[in-house]
């Protein structure tokens, strides 16, 4: 399947924020963002830059949100299907169906240090849900479900460490974790207010509502 190979910082500039796709090194001063805000290649440093049409804005805000979460094109419109069909408020939908998938959950519970690696550690079969092995990182957790590292994974140096960092990471309130059963559960799904993504999905609502 079609992924980006270009160097992931390149997608913060282009957004011009903080797409945290790197793990710990976006919290030090090795950020990309930090050092060279301004969006790469030759126009990128304002000299040739217009201002952004309206759909050029939609089209922008829907880039960044599959960025963060990692989805491409088909599955992202898929959700905003899904989204529009369900009741309640579209945008709140969305981001909810992006933050219930179990890659990201994974990075919620603090077993990863970012999306990117909750993903791949998911693909290879390293978490369970509700005992049984899950590898799809677009898996919809729902209310009540039981994340977990699988025995035979825990054991591994890399989970040594990534558990021993989760202990120290705050977990968001929609979600309950265990770590010393390497495990964390669904409790609710999360409010708008909860999920701290520098994304405007009204805009995105726009976007595909034209
Ligand atoms: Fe790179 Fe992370 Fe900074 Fe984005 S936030 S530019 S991925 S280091």
């Amino acid at each position: 399947m079609a992924r980006y190979t270009d160097p992931v910082c390149r997608l913060c500039r282009r957004e011009g924020v903080k797409l945290y796709l790197k793990g710990e090194r976006c919290y030090t001063d090795k950020c990309a963002i930090d050092r060279r805000g301004y969006a790469p290649g030759q126009h990128g440093q304002g000299g040739g830059r217009r201002r952004a049409s309206e759909y050029g804005t939609q089209l922008r805000e829907k880039q960044k949100a599959r960025r963060v979460y990692g989805v491409l094109e088909k599955q992202f419109q898929a959700y905003y299907v899904e989204a529009a069909r369900r009741q309640g408020i579209t945008g709140d939908t969305l981001l909810q169906l992006l933050e219930t998938r179990l890659d990201n959950v994974v990075y919620r519970l603090g077993y990863a240090s970012s999306r990117p690696e909750a993903r791949q550690l998911v693909k290879h079969g390293h978490f369970a849900v509700n005992g049984r092995n899950v590898d799809i990182p677009s898996y919809q957790v729902r209310i009540g479900d039981v994340i977990s590292v699988r025995e035979k994974s825990a054991s591994s140096p890399k989970f040594k460490e990534l558990l021993e960092a989760a202990e120290s990471k705050t977990v968001t309130p929609w979600l309950e974790r265990d770590v010393a059963s390497r495990s964390g559960k669904v409790m609710r799904f999360p409010a708008r207010e909860e999920i701290d993504v520098p994304v405007a999905e009204q805009l995105i609502i726009e976007y595909y509502s034209r």
